[in-house]
């Protein structure tokens, strides 16, 4: 497929897959039994990855949603946990929507890949239904008061800095009475627990209880009650993301099983050598390169504001995270009894290749998405 690619953006693979090979890849089983490790993420954030989809006039590369499809493709093909860790923040609604303050101690140091960020929007009771968000933030004079619980936060520990989304007007429907509002590690009141997960476990999933927290009105970020319009945006911005990390996640289970297949021998040959198991191979492959060419396809129309580029994006990641489920679930049965070994490369992607169809939207909501289109 690198014929569709430009010169920069093939440069662009070539230059996160070698990293992703040196840097990330002899370390991805470590985190995901010991978890997350900031000192580990940092590097990709020193290697001046975090910039690379955003606009130079910003201080990034300019390559956009197809450059950003691309390094999380590379990144997810070795370690999804560390695509989880960058994919996620909200960082890129500051862009567009945060005062001048927040732009400078915030966004541009996120740029320039020296602070992390958490996007906090999930509750235990507002999964896929946003509009049942309970967290309060109650303006008291020059601050807010912030209280509620979120979970599933992506970065929820170790970000510098939380964008939280909280009811401001609470007279009104959630869709017209939340806001966005950036907590500072460290405010007090802000407490964050690590979530013991089964999948992307090198990445720092949090719960975060929020207890009289205050944070200058100052912080809120764009205008006050339009919280749920760019929760909605993130999320739609972050479909193509999951998108291609499935991608990356898919092509990562063809190539370790194919390995494993010509050198696993059983009856006299390389078990690749059965039929069975190279139509298994050859499905996986063509599912996952026709998921990659949707998601491509989709990022591209993003980059050139097509107004279809919502639906695509929701097709893309409904595809592409359903062909990596089956790679990740044909290539551990390709591994024998070897994959039910906990330290086989095949069965860290399988679990790693649920957690897609979760976040960023679920199948099944995507397909509502998709469905009033039709
Ligand atoms: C690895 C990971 C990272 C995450 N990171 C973040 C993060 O950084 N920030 C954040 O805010 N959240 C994050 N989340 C949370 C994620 O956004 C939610 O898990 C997701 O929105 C689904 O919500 P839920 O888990 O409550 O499931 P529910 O909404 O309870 O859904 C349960 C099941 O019911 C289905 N369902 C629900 N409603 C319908 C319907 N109307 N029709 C048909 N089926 C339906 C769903 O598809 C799903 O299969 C993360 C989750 C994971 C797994």
């Amino acid at each position: 497929m690198d014929s569709y690619f430009s010169q920069e953006q093939n440069a662009l693979r070539e230059r996160v897959a070698k990293f992703a090979k040196e840097v990330l890849e002899p370390k991805a089983a470590e985190i995901d039994e010991n978890g997350f490790d900031i000192d580990h993420y940092r590097k990709v954030m020193e290697a001046g990855f975090v910039g690379v989809p955003v606009s130079k006039a910003d201080g990034g590369e300019g390559m956009g949603t197809v450059g950003r499809c691309i390094l999380l493709e590379e990144i997810s093909r070795v370690c999804p946990s560390t695509a989880l860790t960058y994919l996620v923040g909200g960082m890129a609604l500051y862009g567009s929507l945060a005062n001048d303050e927040l732009k400078e101690k915030y966004y541009y140091p996120w740029v320039n890949g020296k602070i992390i960020a958490c996007f906090a929007l999930t509750e235990p009771g507002a999964g896929s239904d946003v509009s049942s968000v309970k967290t309060t933030a109650v303006r008291d004079g020059d601050e807010y008061v912030i209280n509620g619980y979120k979970s599933q936060a992506t970065n929820g520990s170790c970000a510098d800095v939380v964008n939280v989304y909280a009811i401001t007007d609470p007279s009104v429907k959630v869709s017209r009475g939340m806001s966005m509002i950036c907590v500072p590690k460290g405010t007090p009141g802000m407490i964050a627990k690590p979530t013991k997960m089964a999948t992307l476990r090198g990445a720092d999933v949090s719960e975060i209880e929020f207890k009289d927290c205050r944070v200058p009105v100052t912080n809120l970020v764009g205008e006050e009650n339009k919280g749920y319009k760019y929760a909605m945006g993130g999320i739609a911005g972050g479909r193509i993301n999951a998108a291609a990390c499935s991608i990356g996640i898919g092509i990562h289970a063809v190539e370790a099983a194919a390995e494993y297949a010509k050198t696993r021998v059983q009856f006299g040959k390389p078990i690749i050598e059965n039929q069975a198991i190279s139509f298994k191979l050859a499905e996986m492959k063509a599912r996952i390169e026709a998921a990659k060419a949707l998601v491509y396809k989709a990022a591209d129309m993003i980059d050139k504001a097509d107004p279809d580029a919502g639906t695509f994006a929701s097709m893309a990641k409904i595809e592409a995270t359903q062909a990596a489920q089956f790679c990740a679930d044909n290539g551990l049965q390709i591994f024998g009894g070897d994959g039910c070994r906990a330290d086989c490369v095949a069965q860290r992607i399988y679990r790693d290749a649920h957690a897609a169809r979760i976040y960023d939207g679920t199948t099944e909501i995507l397909k509502l998405v998709v469905g009033r289109t039709v």
